[in-house]
């Protein structure tokens, strides 16, 4: 990319054409029989899609290197037969949602945020998602009153303010259900922050048109978070996109799982998070610990494995374009940092801290 692209405006996405892009795309496990499969994965795609549904819009399957078996974009999207094997340990509700949802379509967990899902459905079906069983399980898109309740309880609880809009992917949704749901959030007077947890950035790059961009924008902050995990799924495309949302006054954020085969080289970390913030203007914020989701044994990384790679990613980086490592406690227990502490001991006022180049110095609490 020479800088005079940077300079040039790209035309924003209108219309259609993501539309199009959805329909050349797999929107369904039948539409797996036109491309390039192993005779292993054509074999689990039926059972894998019985539990968890399959679907990958065009631009994200033109992505795929179909002559490398272990592609990294593949391994996200297509049913692999490690899928139906459950590990003792695995959990339906990886991280404890179902126990803090007062009411449906909404989790409550930290006093001043909520999550909202205004849907269950995706553009595009991870097959690492921690959530897979409540979108197999309720598959319900989004309807007005379906989230009423959840409205209600919002409006009774002043101290929430954020409301997280995830799911399923919330810009899955029409132009009209975001603006709709943007208003009545918006609405609630002690609302300060609307974040939007997506992949369609990712996946369907196309659908951030200038219609999307006007149905979110208004009384409330912005925030995008998206999901983006290896640096060839940043494009041109997902270039345009996030520069829509930036212009629109929309901070981006990103967040990133750690995926074994996918993600868990140094090389490719860096790359993406470097990538991430100075080409598409997006922050690294969370890189996320494997959840314990079913069937996904075969893409977990080790915690030790995790936190040498963000011990590394420490050195290489910038403080901007370092994520936070965290894990997902289940049972609720919430995210909680897991990088390697850099703190050896105490001695009183004197703590013994290992700086970045390895070496323990001494370091003396002066306090008045
Ligand atoms: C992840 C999560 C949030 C958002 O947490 P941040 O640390 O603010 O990104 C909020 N509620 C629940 C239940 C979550 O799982
Ligand atoms: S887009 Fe998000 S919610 Fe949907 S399948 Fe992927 S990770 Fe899960």
């Amino acid at each position: 990319m020479t800088s005079d692209a940077n300079l040039k405006q790209p035309a924003i996405a209108t219309g259609t054409a993501w539309q199009a892009d959805v329909r050349a795309g797999v929107r369904h496990v039948r539409d797996l029989d036109r491309l390039p499969l192993s005779p292993a994965e054509r074999a689990a795609a039926q059972a894998a899609a019985a539990s968890h549904k399959v679907r990958v819009p065009k631009p994200y399957l033109d992505l795929i290197d179909w002559d490398d078996p272990n592609d990294p974009i593949r391994a996200q999207v297509i049913p692999s037969p490690d899928e139906l094997i459950a590990a003792e340990g695995e959990l339906g509700d990886p991280i404890g949602d179902h126990a803090y949802s007062p009411v449906p379509r909404l989790t409550h967990r930290h006093a001043d945020r909520v999550l909202l899902f205004p849907t269950y459905q995706c553009a595009v079906y991870c097959r690492f998602c921690f959530r897979k069983e409540s979108l197999t399980s309720i598959g319900r898109g989004y309807t007005r009153d379906a989230l009423e309740p959840a409205l209600a309880y919002i409006a009774g609880h002043p101290e929430i303010r954020e409301v997280i809009l995830t799911g399923g992917d919330p810009l899955s949704l029409p132009d009209k259900a975001l603006a709709e749901i943007r208003a009545r959030i918006e609405a609630i007077p002690h609302m300060r922050l609307l974040r939007i947890h997506t992949r369609v950035p990712v996946a369907l790059p196309s659908r951030i048109t200038a219609g999307l961009v006007a149905a979110l924008q208004g009384r409330l902050m912005v925030t995008v978070v998206t999901h983006f995990n290896h640096p060839r799924e940043i494009t041109p495309d997902a270039e345009t996109a996030c520069r829509t949302m930036r212009q629109a006054g929309f901070v981006l954020l990103n967040q990133s799982v750690l995926l074994k085969g996918v993600n868990d080289h140094v090389e490719v970390l860096e790359e993406l998070c470097r990538e991430l913030m100075y080409r598409l203007g997006v922050k690294p914020y969370y890189l996320h610990h494997g959840d314990l989701a079913r069937g996904m044994a075969h893409r977990r990384t080790t915690i030790a494995e995790g936190q040498a790679l963000v011990a590394e990613l420490r050195q290489r980086l910038s403080g901007i374009c370092n994520p936070t490592y965290v894990i997902d406690l289940p049972d609720g227990g919430g995210k909680v940092p897991l990088a390697a502490s850099h703190i050896e001991g105490r001695d009183g006022e004197t703590w013994r801290i290992r700086g970045q180049d390895g070496k323990v110095r001494d370091y003396r609490e002066v306090v008045g």
